[in-house]
């Protein structure tokens, strides 16, 4: 009933597309769910060849390995899906199971009641539903942060509804339920039906090869935006942010808090106890911060053991109590690395942005207010003159 034509290019495309996913995987083995992919697609390419052999071999075989290489492809499509978004690893038994009854069922359908139609349904139903799960899965994180992950869904999705509703175009096209292949009807939704698995296949491969770009362009933007000793913004990427939080609250007519925090006499950390206590010494700063912030506020790490923090729905009195709570928390909490416990203190200069500063202006004034604290004995607070004024 199908053409060889079609499917002998359904065959040459997922063959390529398989050896073009390996190729990639082989370069870039830790991007999740790339090699689940590249299996999936090589499922496609046995369905295809099943498709164009199945004459040589007896029915039963041949109807087995379809139905087993299509379901299987669909399932790998979905647990590639679970593992790019980062979900948490199925376990396989329900598959298992649905795997074995399609697989029974289909030697039955075959051998002791054949039954084209009824065939035709269980692999369009259990590789429909992988796929809408795979949609489910993938359309996540915003339409503009991420498109690539909703053109995948949509593709997958449409793939998915059409394998559902594909035995219903059957039975119109053959009222009586016998899909004769004499009937041009059937013929010709038997061509449509190739074709649109053959589209299906040459978009998700695309979906995919956009995924696998934004996945390494997120890592890219990752490596550039964030320090890797603490997981805070590194310097570029705060002023960045600062820039862009002075503009909103330029519009909004309100001031807004900027605080640096210098570690005091870190350098003495480094000299007693090493380098790499040092290093948890800023780590363990950065988490006693986060606890003192909403999820709004952004910390940056501006260089060595200086730290910078913006609060946008913060004002002035609300800013102060930030940083008196950071303060104290510091010195309450030392840092415990093996047997040892090293006592922390935290020096912090507070300044109000308005107007239209610029980023690099307001923490040159927070700076100040910083070494004001420094001047004044460290372990404290202090505001920028023109926020004491304000006050
Ligand atoms: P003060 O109280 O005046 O701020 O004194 P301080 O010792 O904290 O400041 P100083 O600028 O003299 O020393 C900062 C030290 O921070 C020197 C440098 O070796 C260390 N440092 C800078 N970056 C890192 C880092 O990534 N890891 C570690 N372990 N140390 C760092
Ligand atoms: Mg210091
Ligand atoms: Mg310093």
């Amino acid at each position: 009933m199908h053409s060889p034509t079609l499917i002998i290019v359904a065959a040459i495309l997922s063959a390529l597309v398989t050896v073009v996913l390996y190729a990639v995987w082989y370069f870039n083995q830790h991007i999740p769910g790339l090699r689940l992919w590249m299996l999936s697609f090589s499922c496609a390419s046995v369905a295809c060849i099943n498709l164009l052999v199945r004459d040589h071999f007896p029915q039963a075989l041949s109807v087995v390995l379809a139905q087993g290489s299509i379901a299987m492809g669909a399932y790998l499509c979905f647990l590639g899906s679970r593992a790019y978004m980062g979900r948490a690893p199925v376990r396989h038994a329900i598959a298992a199971c649905a795997l074995a009854m399609l697989l029974l069922l289909s030697v039955y359908f075959t051998v002791v009641q054949p039954h084209l139609g009824a065939r035709f349904v269980l692999s369009g139903l259990v590789s429909g539903v992988c796929y809408l799960l795979t949609a489910r899965t993938m359309a996540h994180g915003g339409f503009h942060k991420v498109p690539a992950r909703y053109l995948f869904a949509g593709t997958i999705g449409f793939h998915g509804i059409f394998l559902l509703v594909r035995p219903v175009l059957f039975r119109l096209a053959a009222p009586n339920g016998v899909l004769d292949s004499e009937s041009s009807m059937v013929a010709m939704l038997s061509q449509f039906v190739v074709l649109e698995a053959t589209l299906a296949l040459v978009l998700t491969a695309f979906g995919a090869l956009m995924l696998i770009n934004e996945f390494i362009a997120s890592e890219l933007r990752h490596l550039a935006e964030v320090d890797p000793l603490t997981n805070v913004f590194n310097r570029r990427a705060f002023l960045t942010l600062l820039d862009k939080a002075i503009s909103n609250a330029q519009r909004m007519q309100t001031a807004l808090p900027v605080l640096v925090m210098d570690l005091d006499h870190f350098k003495k950390v480094n000299d007693t106890w090493g380098h790499r206590a040092g290093d948890d010494v800023l780590r363990h700063f950065v988490v006693l911060a986060n606890c003192c912030l909403r999820k709004e506020d952004v910390i940056g790490r501006l260089g060595g053991e200086e730290f910078a923090i913006f609060l946008p729905n913060a004002g002035g009195g609300g800013a102060i109590a930030v940083a008196e709570r950071l303060r104290a928390l510091v010195e309450a909490h030392p840092v415990v690395t093996g047997q040892r416990s090293i006592a922390l203190t935290v020096s912090v200069g507070v300044t109000l942005c308005t107007g239209d500063e610029s980023a690099d202006a307001a923490l040159q004034r927070a700076d100040e207010a910083m070494y004001l604290a420094k001047e004044r004995g460290r372990n404290r607070v202090e505001m920028s003159p023109r926020m004491s004024m304000a006050a």
